[in-house]
């Protein structure tokens, strides 16, 4: 990874540093609603085309980022909606208002380049006496797979136009899953919908992450507020008032490319905090031992192992060493584990059975993470001598060294 971040080029339809919102130029149908008209999304330097000649939907490299900004400011009006249809709570006097709770979607890639969002979640109501309310909104992922996951949009009905620590925590642990599966080359994208505090339009930012390799740290959290999105798709502009804002009946959609191409790729992005290692299972035992089971991007089902025993190393392939092979096929079958504590998981009580007991077990800590049936999950270190991973650990590492001679 560079050490320093590249020269920022501005893709999607983010306000330029004159304070001007870019326009779709060229290209044919589906223009945009630019403010200033004539602009694109790129900085424009000497050698470029005319600004109004270059169309962002004719290069799948700008057509992604142009269609996730308009799918990010085209929630506005759909949260605007899901607002109305809860009602008085959310709409007093028939005017809805994003000032009552968090509502949230996530960006589902389409066909070619296009993004949408999926179903609007309402969060739960906001107490608006209490300065450290935090809502408990969880976006319902209906529609939504790590093969057309692009990112995600919310409201912050306090006005932060910042992500919090959760929700940029969140975000990595998506961008993962989505890169594990093999997407290293691709952008992904949250945007924060900040309410404004006194009825005036609300003002999209938008952050992204990638394109980055899969096991690369992830990236710190924003400090300073991203990019504002051009809020064409919203339903009021900054001279209507307050009563305005019931403007669910005016739903404008933001203009996006409608047109198919291949994936694109992109740029790299550095990134400075370490957090657990996503894409592998570390372990150490109290003989000195060591094991890194790695994966790499979209390899499903396959996995290399470094071992380090007494200042030698083995490093193998599952596809070279059958019994490696059958160890991570022994891995796939090993039950799942349940945190305590003890007396209240299902099945406790005084007569449990006893687990098989291997007296000098050695100690084995594990760090890895662990997933729920949803494939959500959690970083985690597990230590301890007992147990299906200790045994399968101690017995890998056999495999390993059967495999054949050190390689150092
Ligand atoms: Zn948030």
């Amino acid at each position: 990874m560079p050490d320093t971040l590249p020269d920022i080029e501005v893709f999607g339809q983010r306000r330029k540093p004159n304070g001007t919102f870019p326009q779709r130029g060229g290209g044919s149908g589906g223009g945009g609603l630019g403010d200033e008209g004539g602009e694109h999304q790129n900085e424009v330097g000497e050698n470029d085309p005319p600004p109004d000649q270059i169309d962002p939907c004719a290069d799948p490299e700008t057509a992604l980022p142009w269609n996730a900004d308009a799918a990010g400011a085209a929630a506005v009006p759909k949260f605007l909606l899901k607002a109305a249809e809860i009602g008085f709570a959310d709409a007093p006097n028939g005017v809805p208002t994003l000032l009552n709770r968090e509502y949230g979607s996530f960006l589902v890639r389409g066909s070619g380049q296009s993004v949408e969002t999926n179903q609007v979640t309402p969060g739960d109501v906001r107490d608006q006496t209490n300065p450290n309310w935090v809502s408990t909104l969880t976006i319902d992922p209906t529609g939504v797979t790590v093969a057309n996951y692009q990112g995600d949009v919310h409201s912050h009905p306090n006005g932060n136009e910042l992500p919090s620590q959760a929700d940029w925590d969140g975000f990595m642990a998506n961008n993962r899953a989505a890169r594990e599966s093999g997407r290293t080359g691709e952008t992904f994208y949250m945007y924060i919908i900040a309410v404004s505090q006194n009825c005036g339009p609300p003002t999209v930012r938008v952050y992204q992450d990638g394109p980055r390799a899969a096991n690369s740290p992830d990236p710190a959290r924003p400090t300073e507020v991203g990019p504002e999105v051009n809020p064409d798709a919203q339903p009021v502009s900054n001279s209507l008032t307050c009563r305005l804002c019931a403007g669910f009946g005016l739903i404008l959609l933001s203009a996006s490319c409608a047109s198919a191409y291949a994936a694109g790729e992109a740029r790299h992005q550095t990134a400075d905090t370490e957090r657990w290692p996503y894409t592998q299972l570390v372990a150490e035992n109290s003989l000195g031992h060591r094991l890194e089971i790695s994966t790499e991007a979209g390899a499903f089902n396959h996995a290399t192992a470094t071992l380090n025993v007494d200042g030698q190393t083995w490093r193998v392939a599952d596809s070279e060493c059958p019994r490696f092979r059958a160890a991570l096929d022994a891995f796939q079958a090993l039950p799942p584990l349940k945190p305590g504590p003890a007396l209240v998981l299902p099945g406790a009580s005084a007569e449990r059975p006893m687990p098989p007991y291997r007296p000098h077990g050695e100690r084995w800590t594990i760090r890895a993470h662990l997933y729920a049936p949803d494939w959500s999950s959690m970083e985690v270190e597990m230590r301890g001598s007992q147990g299906p991973y200790a045994f399968w650990l101690t017995d890998t590492v056999a495999a390993i060294r059967a495999c054949g001679p050190p390689a150092g």
